[in-house]
């Protein structure tokens, strides 16, 4: 449904988006994961066609969006980061307008309109400007204007952004309805935020793709990697030497315990392995006594903030 080739996009020297390759297949709900300033809207806007990239591919439903702009955008719904409103237009005038410049049929703009009113529970305001609209009611009417003419593919950025938890919760739901008839991509800088509502996440930071799975292996793979927490009393390099010789174990990191002579250390695993037993073996066979140790599960937030911590920008 879109194939991104390559993308890359820089604002004179810096590197918003850098080298990025994806697969979006029809009838998914894709997420965009990152922390503010990782490239997200960059890519957005490079995928519907307002922005150039400076170099890379995308193709939509098989038109190239640079060679076939009209054919590949008018597959497309779009939810910029900040709405595309007339504020002094009606709701229903400005959906009309919309839905005029999407190239609805004449004689049918009238029930798209109030399909997409009614499906977004925006029937009540349609008569009123939109400047005078709550922030929920204005995103909604951004929301509507995405959907009109049913684009097979609908691109929300940060949807959810500065709405209430009820508004949330509508616009989740709404984002869920869409699934079943359209290919749909929404980002988020907030992971509950995609994992409630996506099957398929690419975590992007720096403006490059550091994870690209389903939310459900993304949970799995980390949680079936041992973490332990031990503290031990002995040599610090002696005890790194003697865990990192260890089968199965990945890593190891060693720090000074806060108590004279100890040692704090942190054992990664190889995936399914679990290392308890031949830790404390190998350490007490060298008479270095442990303290304490325990299993450190990693949640999917946990997973997420490790990715993207390290000196994030802005
Ligand atoms: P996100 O949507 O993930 O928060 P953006 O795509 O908005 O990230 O921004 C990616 C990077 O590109 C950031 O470092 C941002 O400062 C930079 N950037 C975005 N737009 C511009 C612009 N018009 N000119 C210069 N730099 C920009
Ligand atoms: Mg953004």
């Amino acid at each position: 449904m879109i194939e991104i080739r390559n993308l890359t996009k820089k604002y004179g020297e810096h590197i918003a988006v850098s080298d990025i390759s994806l697969e979006i297949k029809p009838g998914k709900v894709y997420g965009f994961l990152g922390p503010n300033g990782a490239g997200k809207s960059t890519t957005m806007n490079i995928i519907t066609g307002y922005l150039a990239p400076t170099s890379g591919e995308v193709i939509i439903d098989g038109h190239d969006i640079y060679k076939e702009p009209e054919e590949a955008k008018a597959c497309i719904g779009y939810l910029p980061e900040i709405p595309p409103l007339y504020v002094d237009m009606k709701v229903e005038e400005y959906l009309k307008f919309v839905a005029e410049l999407k190239k609805v049929k004449k004689e049918d703009i009238s029930k798209e309109v109030n399909r997409v009113m009614n499906l977004t529970r925006i029937d009540d305001v349609s008569g009123r400007i939109i400047n005078n609209l709550s922030k929920g009611y204005r995103q909604r009417v951004g929301f509507a204007q995405s959907i009109i003419g049913s684009p097979k593919i609908v691109i929300l950025d940060e949807p959810t952004v500065g709405l209430d938890p009820n508004q949330i919760k509508e616009m989740r739901d709404l984002i869920k309805s869409l699934s079943d008839s359209h290919t749909v991509i929404l980002s988020s800088h907030i992971l509950s935020e995609i994992s409630e509502t996506c099957s398929h996440v690419f975590i992007i930071n720096k403006g490059k793709i550091i994870a690209n799975d389903s939310i459900e292996n993304l949970s799995n793979y980390f949680n079936s990697h041992q973490v332990l927490d031990i503290l031990a009393k002995g040599d610090l390099d002696k005890c790194k030497e003697i865990i990192t010789k260890l089968e199965g174990v990945s890593s190891v990191d060693a720090l000074p315990g806060a108590e004279e002579g100890t040692v704090k250390l942190v054992v990664e695993a190889e995936q399914g392995k679990d290392v308890r037993e031949d830790v404390s073996l190998a350490l007490s066979s060298e008479k270095i006594s442990i303290f304490e140790m325990k299993e450190d599960v990693k949640s999917l937030e946990d997973v997420f903030l490790e990715l993207t911590s390290e000196e994030g920008e802005e």
